[in-house]
């Protein structure tokens, strides 16, 4: 899509701190520098987020995302990694150009990356009627 920003970065009109590259994905530095090694994983062909992209797509870029997260775990001195993905507005999606945060983390590092909430509005039987795949 012309006016995406990721778009840019996957056609290089715009640069970025790129960690890995193949045929179907790119993964690169998050410019936010809040986490050491936050890295964003994407495919080059733009899917606004999981909702719309082909499980083909979808494939390659968990493989690329396992294959940083191995990398960063197993050469880089990191002991585990979060990942994390936002859909749509509600979700927080920031940039809509499907894309997979990988936090690296050390043993003792503090952060708080798993959200705090304020508690479900309805009992577990409820939701299990509700959102139940039959
Ligand atoms: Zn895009």
């Amino acid at each position: 899509m012309d006016n995406c920003l990721f778009c840019k970065i996957i056609k290089g009109e715009i640069p970025c701190y790129k960690i890995y590259e193949d045929e179907y994905t790119l993964a690169f530095l998050d410019i936010a520098k809040d986490v050491d090694g936050h890295t964003l994983v994407l495919p080059k062909k733009h899917f606004k987020n999981i909702l719309d992209v082909d499980d083909e797509t979808l494939k390659h870029v968990i493989e690329t995302v396992k294959l940083v997260s191995k990398h960063y775990t197993s050469n880089c001195g990191f002991n585990g990694i979060n990942i994390i993905n936002n859909n749509e507005e509600c979700a927080e999606q920031s940039i809509p150009h499907l894309h997979i945060h990988i936090l690296p983390r050390k043993d003792n590092d503090n952060y708080k990356v798993f959200p705090s909430l304020s508690g479900a509005k309805h009992s577990l039987e409820e939701n299990l009627e509700k959102l139940r795949i039959n």
